[in-house]
Formats: C-alpha cells, structure tokens, sequence
C-alpha cells in the first residue's frame, strides 16, 4: 500500500495515475496508515504559488542504478528535488505537468525504471498529436514537445504520430463530419473471461430471457432512429459482450431489425463481434454474411491453450482456427482477430508462438491490447486466489507484436491507453491497407457522435463547435435495463434536446 498525503485535493487523481503506472495493481491510503511501504507528501502553497512534492519511505530502501537513458529534464528534476515547484495555479495543465514531471522523476530514482510514455497518463496519446498537428507544429516540433513535457520515449512519440497521421488519412477520405454512428451492445457470453470488465453475462443463464432483452433493445433502437432521423450513418457496430452468443435466428431477427429501422445506405463499415470462438457457428456466420456485416471480429487473445483454460476462455485454439478458416471460406475479407500481451503465465516465448500461429492465418488486423487489470475483473476482485499467477508484459513482447504486424503488412491505424495497464504500455490495432476500423477511430479520437444502444453502452454526443461531449449512460444490470429502456431512451433525448434540433451544430 502507498500513502497519498496531500493537503488539497486538486491533483490527487493525477498522481495517482502515476503512481498507478509505476505500481499497478497497488492499493492507496488518503492517512496515515499502518504497513504503507512509502508516503507521498504534497503540499499546495496558492499564496506563494508553489508546490511541494517527497517520497517518503517507510521501509529500508536500497536504490538501483539510474536508467542510463535518462532524459535531461528527469536530472534536472531530481538535482532540484528538495525545493519546492514554481507554478501558477490558474494554468491548471501546467501545474498538473510540472507536478507529475516532479513526481516522475521521484519515482525513476526510486524504481530505476523509465516509463515508455514518460509522466502521460490519458488514454489518447494521438489526440495530443492531432492537436499539435491542428496547431500547426511539424512532426518534429511535436515530438520535441512531447520529450520536454512528457518524457515520452522516442519510440511511443514516433507510434503516436505515425498512428495520428494514419488516423488523419482515414478520416480525410469520409464526410464524418455530418455523419454520426451506432454501436449495440449485447451483453453475453459464453462464459466470463478471468480480466473482464465489461457488460457480460454467461449465456446459459440467460437464454430463456434474450428475447426480452432484444424487445427491450428494438425499443431504443427505434426510438434512436427516430432521434436521428435525416442524418447520415457512417458505421455501425455490434459489441458487448459477445454478439454471437445470440441464436443465429435471434443475429437474423436483430440485423433485420437494424435493417428496417436505419438508413443504412450511406454506411461504410458494418462490424460484428464474433469474439469468441465458442459462440460462432457456420449458421451464424452465413446470417451475418447474407445481411451485408463487412467486418466481423474473431478474438483469440492468446494462441496458448495452458492461457485460454487459465482464463476461463473454454474454447481451444483450434477452434480459433477453424472458425477463421470458416469466416474466411465463406467470404469475409476483414477479419480483426484481438490479441493481449501480458497474460498471466506468459512468456515471450509464448507471445511469440501466438504471433506465428496469426500470421499463418493471415488475419486483415489485429488489436494488440495490453492486459489491464480493472476493478470489477475476477483477477482483481479475487486477489488471493490468483494471487501466485505470474503476470508479466514486457516491451519486448509489445515490440514483437509490432513487428509481426509489420511483416503481416499492417500499420498502427488507432491507439489508446488504459488505467491499470500492466507495464503502462498501450492498446494498438494494426491493419492492412483498406482495412482499418473506422469506428474504432471515430470512438477513439471522439470526432462524430455515436450513438448506443443496450445495456452498458454509453451515448456521446459532439458539440462540435464547442468542443465538447455529453454523454448518456446505460445502466449496465441487465434486468435493470429492461425495466428502464424509457428511462435510457429519456436520457439521451435530453442531451440531444439541449442541442435544439441537430445533434452536429
Ligand atoms: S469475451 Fe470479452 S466481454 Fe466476454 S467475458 Fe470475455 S472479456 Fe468479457
């Protein structure tokens, strides 16, 4: 356990998130309290503008070796680290960045570790680009920027700008701007993977009760449809959960439904989540083909079967195969297939092995995600049992990946970060020319408003010319969500309302 002692609160949540990056899977105290291993102390001086920052330890400490990598302003930090900061507390991202970059610094002497993104925390490295781009700074002046206020490997700033130049190129080649796009949840699966923390529901225990769900969900669908009526609908998509726990008939009833309700005659990308290989069936997979489904997801994770039974996956790596090999027969010429780097038990043997087994199949992209390890997942709710798993992601296993998705011919097209993240790495999808998720990006980067559907999902609506997003939550319980479906419809016509009547001025 780590101490957080500060004297205000305004910037406890950020460094938290570093300590998190450093510690993850580390529990907090906000007081003094008994077995903490070390304290971090700050003090906010509003009168005298300055801010205070020590790491107290708690324990006996003996301190490695500095990273002999280390960037001038980490030395610059740590030769000044007994004064005080210098910040002016109205210029909030300021004081925020010169706090973590002290803090960062603190913690590389104390761990003699460097961290790929340096002190960034939030999850889109590539907006920070973009902005730049907009702003207009050359590519080298972004990544100069990104040194100095970050301490962003060189490696992670060149990721972030090629993927933010690809994200551009994609986007510039479609009207997104007038558009707006849908996702539909269907919250079950097969079974619960070990590090979920999404909406999903075993779906044994829910399949005398799916066709109340989809009564539900039809609802909101039309009255969404209703709700954007007249403006066009560049991509939809179907998650979860895993959408192919549903019945072939229930994929036909449902497609049909999205059919009659939307426009569907502008969409460039039509995706599914077949995710796991215990749901897809050669039935299923011909319902989504005859109801023109471009995009359809097969997610292995790992190719490993020791990893799939540890994880609760119960299906077997041969299926993964077969299944895509199925997909591919019948036709579908954009198969994604998810991969994570740092599941537990893994090595990069492991990772390797899984990287040979994709690139045999020849999928059209992958998602490279490094495993994170959320509040409500069983690897964290269930501590103790799983406590002498071995989990470790490596930058290594991350590069590897990366280059197997190069010899694959695919290049990083959207990239995000997640809190909890094993290592503090990142999430990647990598595609071959013409194949890229447009969705993906649109959610990611928050350029068009997504409309959603079922339990769990999340509305966000653009402001476009204010820059800003609302958004309108799903309850997630899905018997909460059949009750209440007029209630989530209510909540997005209210933040939709407040924009008169477009949802894109
Ligand atoms: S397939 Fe995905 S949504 Fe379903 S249990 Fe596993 S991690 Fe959760």
């Amino acid at each position: 356990m780590i101490e957080i002692l500060l004297n205000d609160r305004a910037y406890e949540q950020d460094i938290r998130e570093l300590l998190m990056a450093f510690y993850p899977g580390e529990t907090f105290a906000y007081e003094p309290s008994p077995d903490t291993e070390f304290s971090v102390e700050g003090i906010i001086d509003k009168g005298r503008e300055w801010f205070s920052l020590k790491i107290i330890s708690h324990r006996q400490q003996d301190f490695p070796e500095l990273p002999p990598d280390l960037d001038e302003g980490v030395e610059e930090e740590l030769a000044h680290a007994e004064e005080p900061i210098k910040v002016d507390y109205d210029n909030r991202t300021e004081t925020k960045s010169r706090i973590k970059g002290r803090l960062y610094a603190l913690l590389v002497l104390r761990t003699g570790r460097l961290l790929p993104w340096g002190t960034l925390t939030g999850i889109r490295p590539t907006k920070i680009v973009m902005t730049k781009l907009g702003e207009g700074m050359s590519q080298s002046e972004i990544a100069s920027y990104m040194k100095r206020t970050y301490y962003t490997s060189h490696q992670k700033i060149e990721l972030a700008i090629k993927t933010a130049l690809y994200e551009r190129e994609l986007l510039g080649a479609m009207d997104y701007e007038n558009g707006c796009s849908l996702y539909i949840g269907i919250p079950f699966c097969p079974t619960t993977c070990l590090y979920c923390s999404f909406t999903s529901y075993p779906i044994e225990k829910w399949k005398e009760r799916t066709g109340l769900y989809l009564e539900a969900l039809y609802h909101e669908m039309g009255a969404v449809a209703d709700q954007i009526k007249g403006k066009t609908l560049d991509s939809v998509y179907f998650g979860g959960g895993t959408p192919t726990s549903l019945s072939a008939e229930e994929l036909d009833q449902l497609l049909s439904k999205l059919e009659e309700l939307f426009d569907l005659s502008h969409i460039k990308e039509l995706t599914v989540e077949a995710g796991r290989p215990d749901s897809i069936t050669r039935e299923k997979l011909m319902t989504l083909k005859n109801h023109g489904v471009t995009r359809i997801s097969i997610n292995p994770q790992t190719m490993q079967q020791r990893t799939l039974d540890l994880i609760g996956r119960r299906h077997t790596v041969d299926m993964v195969k077969n299944c895509f090999l199925m997909a591919r027969d019948m036709g579908f010429d954009n198969i994604n297939m998810d991969l994570i780097v740092g599941l537990p038990q893994e090595d990069m043997e492991d990772v390797r092995d899984t990287m040979e087994q994709i690139r045999a199949l020849a999928p059209d992209s992958i998602t490279v995600h490094s495993l994170a390890v959320k509040r409500a997942a069983r690897l964290n709710t269930m501590k103790e049992v799983y406590k002498d798993l071995k989990i470790v992601g490596t930058q290594e296993m991350i590069d590897l990946t990366a280059k197997y998705a190069a010899d694959m011919g695919m290049e990083p097209y959207y990239l995000y970060r997640q809190k909890n993240m094993a290592g503090n790495f990142e999430n990647v999808g990598y595609a071959r020319p013409g194949k890229a998720c447009l969705y993906n990006i649109l959610i990611m980067e928050e350029q068009q408003t997504i409309m959603a559907c079922g339990a769990g999902t999340t509305t966000k609506v653009l402001y476009r010319e204010e820059n800003r997003i609302e958004r309108a939550e799903n309850v997630k319980d899905v018997g909460q969500y059949m009750e209440r479906v007029e209630e989530m419809v209510g909540r997005k016509r209210r933040i939709l309302s407040s924009l008169g009547d477009s949802i894109y001025n």
